[in-house]
């Protein structure tokens, strides 16, 4: 196995994104385009020589390239920028056979041709997609070796972070230990285990909407597709196959995936905190409770709720009151990166459900918590706005409402014997 990336995939994310057009006024337009899109505010330059000269003086700064090809040196800078793995985006109105035939040699990562009303929007939606890519991480999985090469060269290029395996066998080793991939492109004829068994196997543990797979294969046999969905992939291309062709399945599913999760972000995460909310908790606490009990855990329910918070919306505005919810829910859900279902219950009010080891110290657990709180002051207009929390929280091995009841009631003890503490039962 091993694993590949392009220089947009560092750690710290894309950094800057430059822009070749003299064109003032729509490299203006283009450069708002992208910026919306992104966030990333891009810089400007008018010709190839000033581009060459500024990625010479942030040689660790540029990770995305814009070239407009009405310029005439666009070809040579692309291909001089490609050749440093810079991923490239060429856009124009568009261009000539000569010029046609020298960009296919070049690895860019996408070209956008449009008429100038409709280019600044086209970019920046690709822009934003090459971006995202660098999140996105793919397996391939082919017995080839030169296809398996290619296949990297190809998705790379697109940015995307590409691991490799040469069997279905291989493939399920991968996935184990790299739970973040999100597409797999598999082969079908491969040794020890085929492209078939390898998706029945990925099937038993990975639904559609968690895990995109494209079968791919060699047989002209004109059911393999059918056969390939079948057995569960979403999606099937024929060897050989044309890039673009390869790009347009990837960025489909890819685009799929993010759009169920978004959908399943917005009915069961808190849009201000981004918290679960409500509803997830009760419909995902009996299999959270299920997991606790079958690895001998001590589980425990904790209700949190800001101290005097009505005083702190009363003083400096219900946005200010926003921003204390959302700092604190950060901390809360900073708190607990392992086992545990973090969620607002409405209003100033969170509940935590945790699973601990035998030996932990709960109340230690949950005073480190408050007292994070309480050192975390939220810079306001030059004004510094510290608050508090109280905290019930209970061990007794009961049904989840009789815990959530338990632990409200430990919380208004708290609250009662002065409030900033934790009461623990
Ligand atoms: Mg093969």
């Amino acid at each position: 196995m091993s694993y590949s990336s392009n220089s947009c995939a560092t750690a710290e994310g894309v950094r800057s994104i430059v822009i070749l057009e003299p064109d003032v006024p729509f490299s203006k337009v283009l450069a708002m385009s992208i910026w919306a899109e992104t966030s990333i505010p891009p810089c400007v330059v008018s010709s190839a020589a000033e581009a060459a000269l500024y990625i010479q003086d942030h040689p660790e700064a540029v990770n995305i390239a814009v070239v407009g090809l009405d310029v005439d040196e666009a070809p040579l800078l692309l291909e001089t920028l490609t050749q440093e793995s810079i991923p490239c985006i060429a856009y124009g109105e568009d261009f000539d056979d000569e010029s046609r035939k020298r960009l296919s040699t070049m690895s860019i990562a996408d070209i956008v041709l449009g008429e100038r009303s409709v280019l600044p929007g086209r970019v920046g939606h690709v822009v934003k997609r090459i971006v995202s890519n660098r999140d996105v991480d793919i397996l391939v999985v082919d017995d080839s070796k030169s296809m398996r090469l290619a296949l990297v060269r190809f998705l790379t290029t697109r940015c995307y972070n590409v691991f490799e395996a040469s069997d279905g066998v291989d493939a399920l080793g991968v996935l184990g230990k790299y739970p973040t991939i999100k597409l797999v492109i598999t082969d079908n004829e491969m040794p020890n285990m085929d492209g078939f068994s390898l998706i029945k196997e990925i099937r038993k543990t990975h639904s559609k909407d968690d895990l995109a797979v494209i079968g791919i294969s060699g047989k002209t046999n004109s059911l393999l597709s059918v056969k390939f969905i079948n057995n569960g992939a979403n999606d099937f291309l024929n060897k050989p196959f044309r890039k673009e062709e390869l790009y347009c399945r990837v960025d489909h599913n890819v685009e799929m995936l993010d759009r169920i999760k978004l959908i399943r972000d917005l009915s069961n995460k808190d849009p201000m905190t981004r918290l679960y909310n409500r509803r997830y908790f009760f419909n995902h606490c009996d299999d959270f409770v299920e997991q606790a009990e079958a690895e001998d855990k001590t589980l425990i329910t904790a209700m949190i709720d800001i101290d005097f918070f009505k005083k702190i919306n009363d003083k400096y505005g219900h946005g200010v009151g926003d921003e204390v919810i959302i700092k604190v829910a950060n901390l809360i859900s900073e708190a607990f990166p392992e086992a545990a279902i973090v969620s607002r219950f409405g209003g100033e009010e969170f509940c935590v459900l945790s699973a601990h080891d035998a030996g932990d110290d709960l109340f230690a657990r949950y005073d480190v918590l408050r007292r994070t709180i309480e050192a975390t002051s939220i810079d306001v207009d030059g004004d510094s706005v510290v608050v508090t929390v109280s905290i019930g929280v209970t061990k007794e091995k009961a049904p989840i409402p009789l815990m959530i009841k338990k632990a409200d009631e430990l919380l208004y003890a708290a609250k009662e014997s002065g409030r900033n503490r934790v009461s623990l039962s």
